[in-house]
């Protein structure tokens, strides 16, 4: 349910209405706009009737959201969600790349892969430290020593770094080197994890997972969002479907498609949606085309060489070719990349 004040409610108005909600036993999230406050109630609304609370002061209308998903959807929220990683901005006009290898193998490797990145324009570090490998027998990651070579990077850089958490007892100590919280396929409905980064309060990359429905991806959201988190993108990298020629089918309606149905970026992984380094340019070039918000990709100096995803990994030069022919993409679908 969702409660949209008048434009000239006044602040006082609009606790009143929070200590209503929370009478009712409910919870109330504030989506506060230029124009207009809009509250999202979450709980038991069936105890609200909207007739009646339509009444309270300052209150414009009451509409029941029917969708499963409150929070992240648009009525909630109208607008895109715009925010800032240190200093990058995320969301509505601006398009984003995040960029690095799979996984952190080493500080070398690490380096040399975050100045390629950096100087061929990416703006965000990826780099998985707790990698969640489909085989036991496969490269696990360095754990913490591996974030400690990320916040190296991020020093040496100046970009923030994205990296994947794989459970909540781990959550504090990644967020203490991450900028950007990752939660993998595997991982998209651990509702314990899910918790965990909603209260860690730092910017989550949400992955959907490799079966999951657009509404369970969503629901997935409001978990992190119902901590107040709301730094919160959204991830298509891929579901599994029969076609087997590539890893997974990139979903490339669910862009448009999320992108009416929530306020929060979008962002396409194209390289776990294929498998297959040379699919991944014309895919990222089309996931700008149909309005993504965003791309991460793996990147690695010597894809034959790497410990993880080296089939899918770009290597500088096509990364950089990549990044060219964004450009008049993204300028003639009005998106900022800079
Ligand atoms: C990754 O980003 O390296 C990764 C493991 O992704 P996913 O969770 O989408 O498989
Ligand atoms: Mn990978």
């Amino acid at each position: 349910m969702i409660f949209i004040m008048k434009h000239n409610a006044t602040e006082e108005q609009v606790s009143r209405v929070v200590s209503r909600i929370e009478k009712w036993g409910c919870q109330a999230h504030l989506s506060t706009g230029k124009e207009q406050t809009i509250i999202g109630v979450v709980g038991d609304v069936r105890r609200i009737d909207t007739e009646v609370a339509a009444r309270i002061d300052g209150v414009d209308s009451v509409m029941r959201v029917q969708k499963s998903f409150k929070l992240a959807s648009r009525e909630f929220h109208p607008l895109d969600t715009v925010f800032d990683v240190n200093g990058v901005k995320i969301g509505n006009d601006h398009f984003v790349v995040m960029a690095g290898p799979c996984a952190v193998e080493n500080h070398d490797q690490l380096m040399e892969t975050a100045m390629i990145v950096k100087n061929a324009g990416a703006q965000i570090l990826r780099g998985g430290a707790y990698k969640p490998r489909t085989s036991p027998y496969s490269f696990q990651g360095l754990g913490e020593e591996g974030l400690r070579i990320l916040a190296e990077a991020r020093e040496k850089t100046g970009m923030p770094i994205v990296t994947e958490v794989t459970e909540p007892q781990l959550v504090d100590m990644v967020a203490s080197y991450a900028d950007i919280l990752q939660i993998g396929a595997r991982n998209m409905q651990n509702y314990a994890l899910l918790h965990a980064v909603g209260e860690s309060q730092k910017p989550v990359l949400l992955k959907r997972g490799m079966m999951s429905t657009v509404d369970e991806m969503l629901m997935a959201a409001d978990y992190i969002l119902s901590h107040g988190n709301w730094r919160v993108m959204l991830c298509e990298r891929g579901i599994r479907t029969f076609s087997t020629y590539t890893r997974n089918t990139l979903d490339i309606s669910v862009v448009p498609l999320l992108k009416q149905l929530s306020h929060l970026p979008v962002i396409v992984d194209p390289s776990h949606a294929t498998g297959k380094w040379d699919l991944v340019a014309p895919v990222s070039r089309a996931s700008l085309a149909v309005g993504a918000d965003g791309l991460i990709i793996e990147v690695h100096p010597r894809p034959e060489e790497a410990m993880s995803d080296g089939a899918q990994s770009l290597t500088p030069g096509n990364f950089q070719e990549l990044m060219n022919s964004l450009k008049p993409i993204a300028s003639a679908v009005g998106k900022i990349l800079s």
